[in-house]
């Protein structure tokens, strides 16, 4: 039976999210009212005497700032099997569970048909932009995605990552089919029980469809790189498959070998292809264009914790042009990437004013001050953001820090700074993900001029000393000398520029930081370990700081130290 797929006019999106951009406040106060009307006689809302109103102001007045913490317990009822109607008016079918890798711990949020909706608006929105630029012809997209199980909570309903639930639902299918970007791999790769060989068997079928593949894709910019790492010591392995028409020993998932078998028969001319091609690069600059010569883009989410991984994406990327994906959360999305030419370190998102009820907490005068609307927000401000959405989390402080760069008609077009949560804090000091990412890039431009590169980082508070200082921990591809890592060392301490660690610096109530080599193959091992917890890798983010709650992890790295450094940038 042929599937139905809807066509969709990308005209039409585009006139739809222009007219709605222009009326953002109207559409917002709509949204709410949508929202209060379906779910407003819920229990979590009863207490707090909305009494049947919808609009922002009694909403703001009456309903309470919430974390997850806030929310966990209902949540966590609603898991256990209580089906009355707790957060929603419609019972919560699914849960969608966040990668965990900031806070070493996932959480679960709840995920239902309306919240996927609005997955699928968010998608052909940005496509409708992303094609009149990049148009893609009829064909394939490599895409590296992995689901993860699907579990049942002890209420019997049914969890995953918020990815998969996306993946798994017939509405993301069509809406692929119908933007032409159908994965080059079977469903049995993309949820296979390891990743590993998923990933192994992405690549194979990437490379059986090269000519077809029209763009190269995952969810975070991480998983690409990651892809490619895999396909530099195992390409000539691929290779051989290809040529003889037989899959390697090392798939040894029967589901997985048996689809992708399938898919393999014997083809020397295009192995010779491939043999040739990778033999005349250098050093791998172009690897993409190269063995997937129609390929209109390369597309994911490069912005916050994935612009470490920028400069090897465009070392593989050539002159294939880079398209930075959207803005959203397991919570729900936030905004779209209507700009789709400009580089990625420059990536803005629309907001959506139809897609939840957005409210944005001012992070001038150090907190504390009340949240404003969508279309009240300052250009050049930051911002907390608190998402109301369609699947029962009101008032929800999502942990991000955005910047308001301008407006699409009136709707904010935000830039994504960090998470709110401050990596790095002894005393009076405050250092966010952003810092912690600004001071290692000076650090590799000293390393670039020896030709090494950061492959990865993460940092930690070591308070076991006295006084307590910051640990940074990095991988390289190479191995530096001494004074260079000396010197490395000293531009990481001097490139925390608050105010607060300077001062603190200088009067020695923070210590000398030290920086900590790690061994190669430091980071894929962390990968493997949440892995093994169950994560998945499209929503895997390096954890960038690691306290003793994620002992795990902290083990890893000491545990891998190869060598250390104090610096002496401030004796
Ligand atoms: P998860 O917790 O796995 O659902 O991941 C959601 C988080 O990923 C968001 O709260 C952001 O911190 C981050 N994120 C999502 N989209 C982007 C983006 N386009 N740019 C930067 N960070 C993002």
């Amino acid at each position: 039976m042929l599937e139905k797929v809807d066509e969709f006019d990308m005209e039409k999106i585009i006139e739809d999210f222009e007219a709605m951009t222009k009326d953002a406040e109207r559409v917002q106060r709509k949204t709410l009212k949508k929202i209060l009307e379906e779910n407003g006689s819920v229990e979590y809302l009863q207490g707090f005497g909305l009494n049947g109103r919808t609009d922002p102001e009694s909403f703001k007045a009456c309903v309470p700032l919430v974390t997850h913490q806030d929310v966990g317990p209902y949540i966590q009822r609603i898991a256990d099997g209580d089906s009355s109607p707790i957060l929603t008016g419609k019972p919560i079918p699914t849960f969608s569970l966040s990668s965990g890798t900031t806070q070493g711990r996932p959480k679960s949020v709840p995920f239902n048909d309306e919240l996927m909706e609005t997955t699928m608006q968010i998608f052909q929105t940005s496509f409708a932009f992303r094609n009149r630029e990049y148009p893609i012809a009829n064909g394939k997209a490599l895409q590296f995605i992995y689901g993860s199980k699907h579990l049942k909570t002890r209420g019997g309903l049914a969890t995953g990552t918020a990815t998969t639930n996306v993946y798994r639902n017939q509405g993301f299918k069509n809406t692929m089919k119908s933007v032409q970007s159908q994965c080059c791999s079977p469903d049995e790769v993309i949820f296979g029980p390891d990743f590993q060989q998923s990933l192994y068997c992405h690549l194979l079928c990437g490379l059986i469809f090269n000519d077809e593949v029209q763009l190269i894709s995952s969810t975070f910019a991480h998983s690409i790189v990651l892809a490619f790492g895999t396909f530099e010591l195992l390409w000539e392995e691929l290779c051989a498959n290809i040529r003889d028409g037989v899959l390697s020993d090392r798939i040894t998932v029967p589901s997985i070998r048996s689809a992708v078998s399938k898919l393999l028969t014997p083809n020397p001319e295009l192995a010779d292809l491939i043999h040739g091609k990778c033999s005349g690069l250098s050093n791998w600059y172009g690897l993409i264009p190269a063995l997937f010569p129609n390929a209109k883009y390369i597309y994911g989410i490069m912005t916050g914790s994935m612009e470490p991984y920028l400069k090897k994406l465009r070392h593989y990327a050539g002159q294939l042009p880079l398209v930075s994906a959207d803005y959203g959360a397991s919570e729900g999305w936030i905004g779209a990437n209507v700009n789709p030419t400009l580089p990625a370190e420059l990536t803005t998102f629309a907001v959506l004013p139809n897609i939840g009820y957005f409210e944005f907490i001012p992070m001038k005068n150090n907190r504390g001050e009340q949240p404003v609307g969508l279309t009240e927000v300052k250009v050049g401000e930051e911002y907390e953001v608190v998402l109301t959405n369609v699947a029962g989390l009101y008032r929800y402080r999502l942990g991000d820090i955005v910047k308001v760069v301008g407006f699409y008609n009136s709707t904010p077009e935000l830039k994504f700074v960090c998470r709110s949560n401050l990596l790095l804090t002894i005393n009076i000091d405050k250092n966010t993900e952003k810092d912690l990412q600004l001071s290692v890039e000076e650090a590799a431009k000293i390393l670039a001029a020896e030709k090494l590169e950061v492959v990865d980082f993460s940092s930690h508070v070591d308070l076991s000393t006295d006084p307590g200082h910051y640990v940074i921990f990095l991988e390289l591809n190479g191995e530096p000398s001494h004074e260079v890592l000396r010197e490395c060392c000293n531009c990481l301490d001097k490139s925390f520029i608050d105010p607060g660690y300077m001062s603190s610096r200088k009067v020695n109530t923070i210590g000398p930081l030290e920086l900590r080599i790690l061994r190669k193959g430091t980071f894929q091992e962390i990968l493997n370990y949440y892995i093994a917890q169950g994560a998945v890798v499209n929503q895997f983010k390096t954890p960038r700081c690691v306290g003793p709650n994620n002992s795990k992890v902290l083990q890893l790295l000491c545990g891998n130290v190869v060598r250390s450094f104090f610096s002496t940038a401030y004796n």
